[in-house]
């Protein structure tokens, strides 16, 4: 098996991917705080983990890929708080619909999926933890984390110390009531003190709520272990969110707490950053009912994952044109039902017999060589696709029916390792299309009819009623039902 190289973060170069436990692969990517719709940006966040969690099984890897939800957090509170309804009301509505959306979009789930109020228990033992071990302090009920206690921090996110310190200074002086409490500007809440009737938990501190970044230390503690071999998110999440967390769970375990760092980049419009407080995102919604989840995912892969994408329409519209020369040219393979079941293609490796046909095939062994290759490449999608599109010329060149037939089989198998289904878009003809074809037919019939020509008028009663549906006259002129 040929190797992966992925830039880490953490030491600003491209290394060798390899797992610390064998064959084994933790994957953990900071999931959603679920308060609001989700948009471009977080799909592009999702798809590019989807991708990579399957290319690494489709290398042969035994992947557990986690994803947390964020469900508890002040901007779920303070946009209950707006609306006048529960935070977990308003936790779970947008939870459903980022499951929604990403069921929509193909992305697979992830292999454990851990909330955070379901690890308050955890989150609380691991502040205290950090107390008794003297890298955290108590403060008016509230928990802060000591960074002095942190040997390398600022090292994830390239911020020195001091500049930290006195940028936190400015601010602090801005919130008052924090000026008494930390020991250090730099320093973060593990857990912040609410009152009664706010949302919150009983503590050994009081009533009060934890702090984001130890949600996801103790949620990955808990469901992974204390190192695991990949760290993912989006890029602002380096600082201060992961560098919390390595700060928090170093300092406690000792040990690192991911061996690889991955950052995905933005979608940016107008070169600013897609995102919700500038308003200026389309959500998953929206976009979904103007272009298909593969044009989206299509046009999300087409770029690398840590280079920014711009959006405009014109550019996914040129997604949409470019897919439907990869679709085109997968309609030579016979179709195949995906086998349905809850997480229909969690091994993406190609049986034995297939990929040794796919050997076989010149073509297909050199295209396999250079899709593996440019994803070996830190996930270089930009060029696996590129390579796809040239598989599908070269299908639809061809002139010889069974070569075209199982180059067309790959093609879909490859799409497939990039989360694009290639989907025959003449089966999602919608309603509305339907509607308008049988309006077309009945008109035909009316017309056949007035001519005195009852053959035809006749065969189109007889062939619509075969596959289903009935034709009547009234009053108001002929109508249909479904039988
Ligand atoms: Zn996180």
């Amino acid at each position: 098996m040929s190797s992966i190289q992925v830039f880490n973060t953490l030491t600003g170069k491209k290394e060798e991917f390899v797992p610390i436990n064998g064959n084994k692969v933790s994957l953990y990517a900071c999931g959603p705080t679920v308060y609001d719709s989700s948009h471009l940006g977080h799909a592009r966040k999702e798809i590019v983990w989807d991708v990579i969690q399957r290319y690494l099984r489709f290398k042969g890897y035994d992947v557990t890929f986690v994803r947390n939800i964020t469900d508890i957090d002040d901007k779920i509170i303070n946009r209950a708080k707006e609306l006048n309804i529960r935070p977990d009301q308003l936790a779970r509505h947008y939870l459903y619909e980022f499951w929604a959306d990403m069921y929509a979009l193909n992305v697979a789930p992830p292999d454990i999926e851990p909330r955070a109020t379901e690890y308050l228990q955890q989150m609380i033992g691991m502040a205290e933890d950090l107390v008794k071990k003297g890298k955290a302090y108590e403060a008016g009920g509230d928990v802060y984390f000591d960074v002095s206690a942190s040997k390398d921090y600022g090292k994830l996110g390239k911020k020195n110390i001091e500049d930290l310190k006195s940028g936190a200074r400015e601010q602090v002086r801005s919130q008052e009531e924090l000026k008494e409490l930390k020991r250090n500007p730099v320093d973060f809440a593990l857990w912040k003190s609410a009152s009664e009737g706010e949302t919150g938990w009983t503590s050994p501190w009081g009533f009060g709520r934890p702090g984001w970044h130890l949600e996801c230390s103790s949620m990955i503690k808990s469901v992974l272990g204390e190192t695991i071999d990949i760290h993912g998110g989006g890029e602002d999440l380096v600082f201060p969110h992961h560098e919390n967390e390595k700060a928090q769970s170093e300092a406690l375990h000792e040990k690192p707490l991911a061996k690889y760092w991955l950052h995905n980049s933005f979608i940016n419009v107008s070169e600013e950053k897609m995102s919700k407080s500038l308003g200026n995102f389309k959500t998953i919604g929206d976009l979904l009912k103007e272009y298909s989840a593969d044009t989206l995912r299509l046009f999300i892969l087409q770029h690398h994952y840590r280079n920014p994408i711009e959006f405009s329409p014109e550019s996914m519209n040129a997604a949409k044109q470019a897919l439907i020369r990869l679709v085109r040219a997968s309609l030579f393979a016979e179709y195949e039902e995906n086998g349905g079941g809850f997480y229909p293609s969690k091994h993406y490796r190609f049986n034995e017999k297939v990929a040794a046909a796919y050997k076989r095939d010149k073509t297909l062994s050199e295209f396999h060589d250079e899709f593996v290759g440019s994803m070996d490449n830190d996930f270089n999608t930009a060029v696996a696709v590129s390579h796809l599109f040239g598989l599908a010329d070269k299908i639809s060149a061809s002139k010889d029916a069974a070569e075209r037939k199982l180059r067309a089989k790959a093609l879909k198998d490859y799409a497939g390792v990039l989360g694009l289904t290639l989907a025959d878009t003449r089966r999602e003809v919608d309603r509305n299309s339907t509607e308008q074809v049988l309006a077309l037919l009945l008109q035909l019939r009316q017309d056949a009819r007035a001519n005195k020509d009852f053959k035809t008028s006749d065969l189109i009663r007889n062939e619509l009623a075969k596959v289903g549906i009935s034709v009547m006259d009234t009053a108001e002129g002929p109508t249909w039902e479904k039988t």
